[in-house]
């Protein structure tokens, strides 16, 4: 049995709450992030793990005026700075885009919505602007679009703006709230974590996630906050070791199920101290696994051909004779 595992990681700096003007979890210049990237994209290339990196497509400019054609809400670019990477990092990071294109490992540069829409807020026609500006910018920066979405807030555009803008693959939350808060803790620190396989009709494929980051621990301080208060009384090592533990779980039942797991979190949600460690060893754990042909780990883009080319390849039912 062969389970198949996918990471994929929000890189959003100052446009992941900017319509709540929210800023203190991040540092003031975007710079104890970029070390934290870094520092996980020298342990992707020691054990040969790929990530989807969906980027905010504003971050993959240079500069801008601080204003975005569009039919965007009136105040919609309130925070965009207008300025370039050297004032605000936070706004601009296209050195993000080519330290991870720079790296030997085969990462995917993917698209997080041009300026962190969230879809249920917008008019059909902002989605696709978001799109249309998040394309423009890839073909630019990478070569290519880009086939893969990871939609703000897990808020899917319509089924429209994805046909039309070439996305053949989403990444979709999958887990219901937990029936209480209790319920909610346990799953959290113990799991059982989701284990689904990716599905696929007529619209994009769909790979499946939680609706927390399990990347990195929720038991751990994440990025720059303490954790939430009902894990504050668990010291850091149990902590990292119950997350360990976590990831091996979730990646043997997905070998055992045939299926796939997908992990994810946001670039703020890493820290050099507290979340790095446990995932270093995760990844060269995954690393092993994958040699020894027990898992696959594959990019959206890698699993969007996989799952496709399985789909087209499945032989036709044998036609039945009846006498
Ligand atoms: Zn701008
Ligand atoms: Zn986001």
């Amino acid at each position: 049995m062969v389970g198949t595992v996918t990471i994929s990681i929000e890189i959003e700096l100052g446009w992941g709450i900017h319509d709540r003007q929210q800023y203190d979890h991040l540092s003031d210049d975007g710079r104890v992030e970029r070390r934290c990237l870094y520092r996980l994209l020298d342990a992707c290339d020691d054990y040969g793990i790929p990530i989807s990196f969906d980027i905010v497509g504003h971050l993959l400019l240079h500069s801008c005026e601080g204003t975005h054609s569009g039919p965007y809400p009136d105040g919609w670019f309130d925070e965009d700075p207008g300025t370039d990477m050297e004032s605000d990092p936070l706004f601009y990071a296209p050195d993000i885009a080519a330290e991870i294109m720079r790296r030997r490992t085969d990462h995917e540069i993917c698209t997080h919505t041009f300026s962190h829409a969230v879809c249920d807020t917008m008019p059909p026609d902002v989605q696709k602007q978001e799109l249309e500006h998040a394309q423009r910018l890839h073909e630019r920066v990478t070569g290519n679009q880009t086939e893969s979405l990871v939609p703000p807030r897990h808020v899917c555009p319509s089924l429209d703006a994805l046909n039309d803008h070439g996305i053949e693959i989403v990444r979709v939350q999958d887990d219901e709230p937990a029936s209480n808060p209790v319920h909610r803790f346990r799953e959290l620190l113990f799991g059982p974590p989701l284990v689904r396989s990716p599905e696929f009709s007529d619209g994009p494929v769909e790979t499946y996630c939680t609706r927390h980051p399990n990347l990195t621990a929720p038991s751990l301080p994440s990025g720059r906050s303490p954790p939430h208060s009902a894990f504050r009384w668990v010291p850091i090592r149990m902590g990292q070791r119950l997350h360990e533990r976590y990831l091996r779980t979730a990646t043997e039942l997905a070998v055992e199920r045939d299926s796939h797991l997908h992990l994810w979190c946001h670039l703020f949600d890493l820290n050099r101290e507290y979340q790095l460690p446990p995932i270093e060893s995760f990844l060269e754990t995954l690393g092993e696994l994958e040699r020894e042909g027990a898992i696959d780990v594959e990019t959206m883009k890698g699993l969007n051909e996989q799952i496709r080319s399985e789909t087209t390849s499945e032989p036709e039912p044998e036609e039945q004779i009846y006498a």
